[in-house]
């Protein structure tokens, strides 16, 4: 059975400060480092790069972590908040490494916000990244990036509560809507622990995104999710739905951050207490 033996995740950046912490920068956005043990085997991923890479670093710095280290970049989607610190981040690495994306993370992306559409993709040339040290790998399926870890390929919509909306994207030359096809994570089997289902904002829901991980990994239950879980805004229907599922898959550790909205937070700590930990 390909799994790792342990798993440490690190947020780099998220919106919220770290009360513990409280010397780090907290910025709209999302980066995390994971560093996966296999035998004698450490693989060290970096989980999208936050929306600049000065926040990036300056964190990474003082939480005495070394990027150069990072052995593969991966881009849960194309939104700025995202992918805005790879350039940046990629040129402090200074050596040739994998990016991993679906795509149409590169494609011109918009965000709805009160009647107006702002630009929310990446903030770069696509060119900029081909001429950087950025091994770009664009995939639309799922792969196993190291023994016991995969990218999700692109997530099928099965929950009928889960739906995307207010996103627009630049295809062919027309505004069209974006249904974020991009919009990926990351799946790590833990030694004695189980599935770890690790998200950037879950734009394609976090119950889709569940179901993928247990397809691709062939695992049934659920022992973590960690990540962005997009439900700011969402309705309580979706968020009982949303919890509802996370029971079922018996999951025993929830750490929302970044876009989850305190809303959902508050209904995940009532219902699963001490199983949940803001990230
Ligand atoms: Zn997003
Ligand atoms: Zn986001």
């Amino acid at each position: 059975m390909s799994q790792v033996d342990r798993i440490r995740l690190t947020v780099l950046v998220d919106d919220s400060k770290n009360p513990i912490r409280p010397e780090l920068t907290a910025k709209h956005g999302l980066s995390f480092f994971i560093e996966l043990k296999a035998g004698r085997h450490t693989t060290s991923l970096l989980l999208d790069t936050g929306p600049s890479a000065d926040v990036v670093l300056q964190n990474a710095r003082k939480l005495d972590i070394d990027l150069r280290k990072v052995d593969s970049i991966f881009l849960s989607h194309g939104h700025y908040d995202h992918t805005g610190g790879l350039l940046g981040v990629l040129k402090h690495i200074g050596k040739k490494v994998p990016v991993i994306a679906h795509p149409e993370a590169l494609e011109p992306k918009f965000a709805r916000r009160k009647k107006r559409l702002k630009k929310a993709g990446i903030p770069f040339q696509v060119s900029e990244l081909q001429r950087s040290s950025g091994i770009l790998t664009l995939k639309r399926g799922s792969t196993s990036v190291a023994p016991g870890v995969w990218v999700s390929g692109e997530i099928k919509r099965v929950s009928p509560f889960e739906e995307v909306k207010g996103f627009k994207v630049m295809r062919r030359g027309k505004l069209v809507e974006d249904y974020m096809p991009d919009d990926q994570a990351l799946f790590v089997r833990v030694k004695g622990r189980g599935l770890v289902v690790i998200t950037g904002c879950a734009h394609a829901g976090l119950i889709n995104t569940i179901k993928q991980a247990q397809k691709v990994t062939g695992s049934s239950g659920v022992y973590a999710v960690v990540g962005g879980f997009h439900l700011a805004g969402a309705s309580a229907g979706r968020i009982n739905a949303t919890i509802e599922e996370l029971q079922k898959a018996g999951v025993k550790a929830v750490m929302p951050c970044h876009c989850t909205g305190k809303k959902a937070i508050t209904k995940f700590s009532k219902v699963f207490g001490k199983k949940v930990q803001p990230a």
